[in-house]
């Protein structure tokens, strides 16, 4: 047997359910693929929970299966003249730990289009502190600004401020003179917020009602949903005029209960964004950007760090929306 590594690896038991556990794999176990990867880091996203916890919404189409939509490390290996050994290498998206073998794995074994170069800024630990999440609110931050986002125009909105991409899209709105209004439902996370770059903090309360109004009061100018349901609901008949939201996420829910009368009386724009097969092009100015508008004092702040065998438990918590910020995975801690 060769060299062995360590792997979270889900199996299918005789109920249908999958389970997670931690196993000792060899470089036969992996996956056919052009680059082959040393993991240095991955994170724990909302859909990595749903997979871990399970398999929820059937995110994972075979088994075994290894989670983790994100990772970063340094090729070994590679069969592409793009990468070459002692590279170091992101990746996010492109369905893998979804269909696909994933980042909670000592190696990984991948096709080379679906990685980006490190960018210059930083480490493959602040890389995934980033993750996902915060490429997601990246891309959150370039579609509202690419449609006219104004910082003389009063507050951006933030929901689900204190999970992953809320935290981020909060710290890089800050970082680029903003004014936001961090939305949550955890208000004991009101100084975490505020270092973040938060301007106010709000209870999800305000926002998680109905209202009997297609209009009120024109507040936000400008919003990065990450929750969907009730609250994008409210938050729309809020906007300013002409001014867009960035939506993102249903943590909150997939309905939309609403009116078009915003969009056709205030010309306000749904923007939907997607991290998962944007095209390479817009990865590299999205993590450009991130290297630009994302202090590594935020990343610091915005951060902890777990180890493979914490998943399980650390998957039912951000499923029950009880992890703050980003929490990174190390493959050697
Ligand atoms: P997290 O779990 O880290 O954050 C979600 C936050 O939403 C929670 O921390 C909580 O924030 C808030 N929340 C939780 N439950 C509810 C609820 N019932 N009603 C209202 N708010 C709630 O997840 P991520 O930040 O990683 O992801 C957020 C969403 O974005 C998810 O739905 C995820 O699937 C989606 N996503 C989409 C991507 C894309 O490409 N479109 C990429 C990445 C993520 P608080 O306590 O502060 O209120």
């Amino acid at each position: 047997m060769g060299e062995t590594f360590r792997a979270l690896v889900m199996r299918e038991g005789d109920d249908g359910k999958a389970k997670a556990a931690i196993e000792e794999l060899t470089e036969a176990d992996l996956p056919e693929g052009e680059v082959t990867v040393a993991v240095e880091y991955s994170t724990l996203n909302y859909k990595d929970g749903m997979v871990v916890d399970g398999n929820k919404g059937r995110l994972a189409r075979k088994f075994p299966h290894v989670p983790g939509i994100d990772l970063a490390g340094t090729v070994e290996q590679s069969s592409d003249d793009r990468y070459k050994p002692g590279d170091k290498v992101v990746l996010t998206g492109w369905h893998v730990g979804e269909r696909y073998w994933g980042g909670y794995s000592q190696k990984a074994r991948l096709k080379a289009d679906w990685l980006v170069p490190l960018p210059d800024g930083l480490d493959t630990k602040h890389a995934m502190a980033v993750g996902t999440a915060g490429f997601t609110a990246m891309l959150c931050v370039m579609a509202l600004e690419d449609h006219g986002l104004d910082a003389g125009n009063g507050p951006v909105l933030v929901t689900g401020a204190s999970g992953g991409v809320g935290s981020i899209a909060t710290a890089i709105l800050a970082k680029r003179g903003y004014q936001v209004t961090a939305l949550t439902g955890r208000t004991e996370e009101a100084d975490y917020l505020k270092k973040l770059g938060a301007t106010d903090v709000l209870e999800r309360s305000a926002l998680s009602e109905p209202s009997d109004k297609p209009l009120e009061a024109e507040t936000w100018n400008g919003a990065v949903d990450t929750v969907a349901g009730k609250v994008l609901a409210r938050a729309m008949g809020q906007m300013k005029y002409g001014t867009s939201i960035a939506c993102c996420g249903l943590a909150g829910g997939p309905q939309l209960e609403t009116t078009v009368v915003p969009l056709l009386l205030r010309g306000v724009n749904l923007l939907g964004i997607d991290s998962v097969q944007q095209p390479y092009d817009n990865r590299l100015r999205a993590w450009k950007r991130v290297d630009e508008d994302l202090p590594i004092d935020m990343l610091d702040a915005a951060m902890s760090v777990c180890g493979l065998d914490d998943l399980p438990q650390k998957a039912k918590d951000i499923l029950k929306g009880q992890v703050r910020g980003r929490l990174v995975v190390d493959l050697n801690g």
